[in-house]
């Protein structure tokens, strides 16, 4: 039986993190690789992380005039691309070599979703083939047929906090905002996920966990994974007794839901 809910998810941030371990070092990994003396730190990346999207961010970085950036616009823009480029490649390279695992509970909700009927999108204006060489490795990869469908980077002229890719992907959903919850770990994407006049589970990332959360109809520190790795609730409702973040509950965020103790679990 089909249950008419969604589950969109973004990506980076919040089924890895991908952020502080993956797109970090693959930026700096390309300022080595052309020689320029760049690193970028992990509390200045946090600052970065204000300017969605990488080539935009090498932009802007550009734009501050570090030594070795060429002073003319055209100059910066052909740096930001050359070394956009070459970050894709070293981020590849990272991911290839493991070292971006899920997030706690992230392949449990999948699969229970799955189970039940959801329909699931992936919903992130990151690149395509950043998303791609993401869920091509264990453990993602097998649950590749879970999601109906992706919005990415590529589809869409404006990137989060813009509602342009939520609004697309709950078009082609077919679903109503109030059958969907969305999960985020980032301002940017809450404000995104708002303006499309959806639902949003926060889980805060690395790089986003000192971060306020306004409008979401939780927060909490991950989805977790049973009893071993239970899921602190930040914000919103408490949770039922399993202790991580399950469907029972995402259907409680939703417009007229029951909290977890009212509802049976979709789980069991
Ligand atoms: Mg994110």
């Amino acid at each position: 039986m089909t249950h008419a809910f969604g589950l969109f998810w973004d990506v980076d941030g919040t089924m890895a993190e991908t952020e502080g371990d993956g797109h970090r070092q693959a930026f700096n990994a390309a300022f080595a690789e052309r020689g320029l003396p760049w690193r970028w730190s992990m509390d200045g990346y946090h600052q970065l992380l204000q300017i969605s999207g990488g080539e935009e961010r090498l932009r802007h970085w550009l734009a501050t005039a570090p030594p070795g950036a060429p002073g003319d616009q055209a100059g910066q823009w052909a740096m930001a691309a050359d070394l956009q480029e070459r970050k894709q490649v070293h981020y590849g390279c990272i991911v290839a070599a493991g070292g971006l695992p899920p997030r706690p509970g992230v392949v449990r909700l999948i699969q229970a979703a799955a189970a039940a009927g959801w329909q699931q999108w992936i919903v992130t204006t990151s690149r395509r083939r950043a998303v791609e060489a993401l869920l091509r490795t264990q453990p993602f990869q097998p649950l590749a047929s879970a999601f109906c469908g992706w919005v990415c980077g590529d589809d869409v002229a404006r990137k989060k906090p813009d509602p342009q890719a939520y609004a697309m992907a709950l078009r082609q959903s077919g679903l109503a905002p109030h059958q969907v919850v969305a999960l985020e770990d980032s301002p940017h994407g809450l404000e995104a996920v708002c303006r499309a006049g959806l639902r949003c589970l926060v889980t805060p990332s690395q790089v986003t966990a000192d971060q306020r959360f306004v409008g979401a109809a939780a927060v909490v520190n991950h989805l977790g994974d049973g009893l071993q790795q239970p899921t602190t609730v930040v914000l919103g409702p408490a949770l039922g007794p399993q202790a991580h973040v399950d469907l029972a509950y995402l259907q409680g965020l939703l417009p007229g839901g029951q909290p977890p103790s009212a509802s049976p679990s979709l789980e069991s």
